[in-house]
């Protein structure tokens, strides 16, 4: 698969995966360097001792997940740019993923962009947090984005149209498509709250699970805000829908 494609297998990929414990407890570096080549600057790069010593410059890379402190030194000295840093610790519902990028233009920090797997295909929107070595022209630009947790391990690169054409549903409940909120947002209306009052975006049976996100989301695009300074919605009872036996009889809803 390897050899004909260039993307990995699900056993490749698992041979170089940090355990969910060790990536929830701060940046690690995954190595995705699966042939024998004749090749070691992530090794001579790393002065913490976490990649073992090649005993044949062929060998790959073998990194000890609890000595590597994710610095990412080795980034930007793999000429196969094949490593990144994966951070879990970095909110309750995001990750960072650290990446080498040598194609110009480089990405705006604080702009969103489509999330891609390895195969290229789209996963999600990011945030570019940073771009680091963006000035010097001798060394790998890196890209930091911000990914919802769940696909830290899946996201390998990016291109910069957005995720969500105009056409996409915010609001499946209450028919709100992003064109629409782009053009509430652009007449003025600056928080989840304004959004949900004039377009009802979060009051349908879901009651906002996947909305309230993508509205944040779209509102700190165009406002420049941090989704973490941002007031959120009232959450109100039932937070999900239930049986009307249940509500009226008090019992729990299985
Ligand atoms: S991220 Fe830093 S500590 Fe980890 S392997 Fe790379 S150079 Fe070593
Ligand atoms: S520097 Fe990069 S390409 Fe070379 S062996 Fe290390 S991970 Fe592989």
């Amino acid at each position: 698969m390897l050899e004909k494609t260039g993307i990995p297998t699900k056993e490749d990929i698992a041979g170089v995966t940090p355990s969910a414990e060790r990536r929830g407890r701060g940046p690690v570096a995954v190595i995705e360097c699966y042939q024998r080549i004749p090749c070691n600057p992530c090794y001579t790069s790393c002065r913490f001792g976490a990649i073992k010593e090649f005993e044949d410059i062929n060998d790959r890379p073998e990194l000890d997940f609890d000595k590597c402190t994710g610095c990412g030194q080795c980034i930007v000295n793999c000429p196969g740019l094949s490593i990144f840093i994966i951070d879990e610790s970095y909110s309750d519902k995001e990750a960072l993923v650290k990446m080498p990028y040598e194609f110009l233009p480089l990405p705006k920090e604080g702009s969103f962009v489509t999330a891609l797997n390895r195969e290229g295909a789209p996963v999600c929107r990011a945030k570019v947090v940073k771009v680091q070595n963006a000035k010097y022209q001798d060394r790998t630009p890196v890209v930091i984005l911000a990914v919802p947790k769940e696909y830290s391990m899946e996201v390998r690169f990016f291109n910069e149209e957005d995720y969500y054409s105009d056409n996409t549903y915010v609001c499946r409940c209450e028919e709100l498509t992003m064109g629409e909120l782009r053009e509430l947002i652009r007449m003025g209306y600056r928080t989840v709250d304004e959004i949900k009052r004039i377009s009802r975006a979060g009051m349908g049976p879901c009651q906002g699970r996947t909305c309230r996100q993508l509205i944040m989301q779209e509102l700190a695009k165009a406002t420049g805000q941090e989704m973490k300074d941002m007031p959120m919605t009232t959450f109100r009872p039932p937070v999900k829908t239930i049986k009307l036996g249940a509500l009226l009889g008090g019992g729990k809803d299985e």
